[in-house]
């Protein structure tokens, strides 16, 4: 039978994608083609691998081959880096730590996630973004605001933890820091409209 054809590019995966390429010296962009025959291949790897994450793959996505075609996830561009030996290795750009993936199978785990319209990602990015709280990833996104509470949770949390590093610029781009008196302006609201929402949040995530 032929495998099922995937376009990644389809509004339906909802791609969360920056658009956003660097373009660093040495780096130029490609056409997709390669990477989604790597994407191809890993991903065929994935769904056969033993054990009870390719049994919860394969149950997802049932006794089909696959093939990705067309055009990368929205907001994500394949670009490769030519190293001085000639090698040129693989860049995927668009993830909002503005880190890249360098190959197919780092990327998959984002591509799958993406592919069962998951919230949740543990891909290596997405999973370094959580665990080191990247000054960076404290955008309110659509998602967040439909759970402000949450969102403020996490705001504040995060605030508190570059207070106690110092070090840490602030975001330009969040609202806040807009106003006149910057950083404190921001403190202020910030803990104002977090501290009403911490206890609710945490007991919800005690349950
Ligand atoms: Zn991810």
């Amino acid at each position: 039978m032929d495998p099922i054809q995937i376009n990644l590019s389809a509004p339906i995966y909802g791609s969360n994608g920056t658009g956003v390429v660097p373009n660093q010296v040495g780096e130029s962009f490609e056409v997709p083609d390669s990477l989604l025959v790597a994407l191809t291949s890993a991903f065929k790897r994935m769904l056969a691998q033993p054990g009870p994450h390719g049994a919860t793959l394969r149950a997802m996505f049932g006794n089909h081959r696959y093939k990705f075609v067309g055009e990368m996830p929205v907001g994500y561009t394949h670009v490769r880096f030519t190293r001085d030996d000639g090698r040129r290795d693989i860049r995927v750009y668009g993830h909002s730590s503005g880190l890249c993936y360098n190959s197919a199978a780092q990327f998959l785990p984002h591509v799958v996630a993406m592919l069962v319209l998951s919230d949740r990602c543990y891909c290596n990015l997405c999973h370094e973004v959580d665990t080191k709280e990247s000054y960076d990833s404290v955008t309110l996104s659509v998602k967040q605001a439909v759970n402000v509470q949450n969102s403020l949770h996490f705001y504040t949390r995060r605030l508190n933890y570059h207070r106690q590093r110092k070090q840490m610029p602030l975001n330009p781009a969040h609202p806040a820091n807009n106003r006149v008196g910057g950083r404190v302006q921001r403190d202020i609201a910030m803990q104002k409209l977090g501290q009403s929402h911490i206890q609710q949040s945490e007991r919800q995530e005690e349950e």
